[in-house]
């Protein structure tokens, strides 16, 4: 049987570059609670996004939902079904009700042109999350936020690195959250960044991540604990420094398996958008027709290789939620979820992974 291929592998740098980072760790003793490496790598992460602002936390979803209880949001939220289950939670864990809105055909983001039907005098904000790193249609829906006076978060899970027209993702909306979770293609081992560009829609966000503490006597707001530890700032310090090299070979990986797979019948692959710096965050097929997407992944799975339904199930249709929203009509994010296949993609896929798994596509 040849090696097994899973959906992702993370990244790490060199076993003593880590060494090396943490080290003043043993000195200084200062473990946890914005130390000086979550201090420095704020700024560098700010600087590597193009974001005036960064908030770092434990985990994405902690940052989402944190940001989510920074705007002090009350009743709907219109967001997508085709996600993480992460983003409904984060809307849900607030108390608030989310309105699911369906996508794209083209990338399965929110789509912007069903969104104002859904707007109610209880709307709040809009939450939308770029899939596998391809933004949403960031201007029309901050025309409509705008007109409605909604705030905007993304949940920018997939899309570190990804800019449009050189502006990076983290500048679109109110804020957006990065996921710097070790399947991602920048990450911390567990951690989240919020990004954003006005520090006045947030003034509680920093300190929500700290119990609400603003000084060391007094607690202002009703917070949580979602910092991040020194340990997981020291390892973005290291990977920020491969970071545009990981992403370059995830190209090649991603090149590859577009030559490959672009005249296979059955095989729908997206379209990289011509104004978009894409971060081959995924590499998803929309398998139709000629080619069943459940018996690809069989097919692959009986070659040691891992391919992942992503996203499954529609949010609306987990167990979790089916019982509020599993009648609604959401045709193409139900279609999205039975169809794409989430083919391995990391920056340590060789070209000749991308072959064997093509091969097995092929031969189908
Ligand atoms: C990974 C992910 C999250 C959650 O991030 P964690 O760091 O795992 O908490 C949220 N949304 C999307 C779209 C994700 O892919």
């Amino acid at each position: 049987m040849s090696e097994r291929i899973n959906v992702t592998k993370p990244a790490l740098p060199s076993f003593d570059e880590y060494i090396e980072e943490i080290r003043e760790l043993w000195d200084s003793r200062w473990l946890s609670n914005r130390g000086p490496k979550s201090i420095q790598l704020e700024e560098q992460i700010a600087a590597y996004l193009g974001v005036p602002h960064t908030c770092l936390f434990a985990n994405g979803h902690l940052a989402l939902e944190v940001a989510i209880q920074a705007m002090n949001l009350t009743g709907e939220v219109i967001t997508t079904p085709y996600t993480y289950c992460s983003t409904t939670h984060a809307i849900v864990r607030n108390g608030l009700t989310p309105v699911f809105c369906d996508v794209k055909e083209d990338d399965f983001t929110i789509d912007p042109d069903l969104i104002e039907d859904l707007i109610t005098e209880n709307t709040s904000a809009i939450v939308a999350t770029h899939v596998y790193g391809f933004l949403c249609d960031v201007d029309k829906i901050q025309t409509i936020a705008d007109k409605h006076n909604l705030k905007v978060i993304y949940d920018a899970a997939h899309a570190f690195g990804v800019k449009k027209n050189g502006i990076g993702a983290g500048n679109f909306g109110d804020a957006a959250m990065f996921s710097t979770h070790a399947t991602k293609v920048f990450h911390t081992i567990e951690g989240g960044i919020v990004t954003y560009r006005d520090p006045e829609v947030f003034p509680s966000l920093p300190y929500l991540v700290h119990f609400g503490f603003t000084t060391t006597d007094d607690i202002d707001y009703i917070g949580t604990n979602a910092r991040m530890n020194e340990f997981e700032a020291a390892m973005g310090l290291c990977n920020l420094r491969h970071i545009d090299q990981w992403i370059a070979q995830r190209k090649v990986a991603g090149d590859r398996y577009f030559e490959r797979l672009s005249s296979v019948d059955g095989a729908k692959l997206f379209t990289i958008p011509a104004d978009m710096t894409w971060n081959y965050a995924y590499f998803p097929v929309v398998f139709d027709g000629r080619l069943n997407r459940d018996d690809v992944k069989a097919a692959l799975e009986a070659e040691n290789v891992f391919a992942r339904k992503y996203f499954y199930p529609s949010i609306d249709q987990a167990a979790c939620y089916c019982e509020t929203y599993g009648d609604l009509e959401l045709p193409v994010s139900h279609y999205a979820a039975d169809h794409v296949l989430a083919l391995p993609m990391s920056s340590g896929i060789t070209v000749e992974e991308v072959d064997r798994i093509c091969d097995v596509i092929q031969g189908l």
